[in-house]
């Protein structure tokens, strides 16, 4: 008999044991891309005045002229960047993933120009998506917004995700759009958090979309923004998984700050 009750409670102390090991707390739930989209209110439609296009100033690094892409690699490979060059002009090859620069970056001033094609189709996000990297973290948006609607957070000029342009000052389809960016890259406390966080300023076609904004942390499609510890880095170019017809680009030139 006694040993009957020191087995029953062997027994009902190991139920305990396997309860308390198998305690579920509530977590956290689960990031959806719409989870941090967000639609109104969009920003003001500004008509850009006439520019003329701007060579390079004396003492810019040129990243593309017209002739070649040799300061880019393919971000995949880190072999030779394969878009293709034509008419003094580069066009994204979607099948062969993101072009980067040869050479790393701090701060900048970056002056680069690029196009839609006329007859484009697509909507919202999946319409002449493409964006270019900060030190191969922060995206600068690049997409067709003439005339189509997106989550405002993520249209053109926008640190994806992260914050809404003051404008929409978009060149139609088959015009060239000026983008100049200038950017502050970020010093880390040893522990990897901001010292100071990085800030951009983006004006396109001389319109201020970002006046000096504050980007939280990397780019993230799903989820809210990382910090991650980097240094100097390239300026990565997207070539974007959507099915519209690619974007061009010409005229790439970068001053260091
Ligand atoms: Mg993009």
């Amino acid at each position: 008999m006694k040993r009957l009750i020191l087995s029953a409670m062997a027994v009902s102390l190991a139920v305990v044991a396997t309860a308390q090991e198998k305690k579920e707390y509530p977590q956290p739930e689960r990031m959806r891309p719409g989870m941090t989209e967000f639609w109104t209110p969009q920003p003001k439609v500004v008509t850009p005045g006439d520019q003329a296009t701007a060579s390079a100033p004396s003492d810019a690094i040129v990243l593309f002229d017209g002739k070649n892409l040799d300061a880019w690699v393919s971000s995949n490979t880190g072999g030779a960047a394969e878009w293709r060059v034509h008419d003094g002009v580069f066009t994204v090859d979607k099948s062969k993933g993101d072009i980067q620069t040869r050479e790393n970056f701090g701060s900048y001033q970056l002056h680069l120009e690029w196009m839609v094609p006329e007859g484009i189709t697509g909507e919202s996000q999946a319409r002449g998506n493409s964006g270019v990297f900060m030190q191969n973290m922060y995206e600068i948006q690049i997409l067709d917004c003439y005339q189509n609607e997106t989550y405002v957070n993520g249209q053109t000029g926008s640190v994806y995700k992260q914050v809404v342009p003051l404008a929409n000052a978009m060149r139609k389809p088959g015009e060239w759009n000026v983008y100049d960016i200038i950017y502050n890259a970020p010093v880390f406390n040893e522990d990897g958090t901001y010292k100071v966080h990085p800030t951009v300023t983006v004006i396109q076609n001389g319109i201020v979309l970002l006046n000096n904004f504050t980007i939280l942390g990397t780019t993230e499609y799903i989820g809210l923004p990382r910090v991650v510890k980097h240094g100097d880095g390239p300026i990565r170019l997207q070539s974007h998984g959507d099915p519209s017809e690619p974007i061009s680009f010409r005229n790439i030139w970068v001053r260091k700050l």
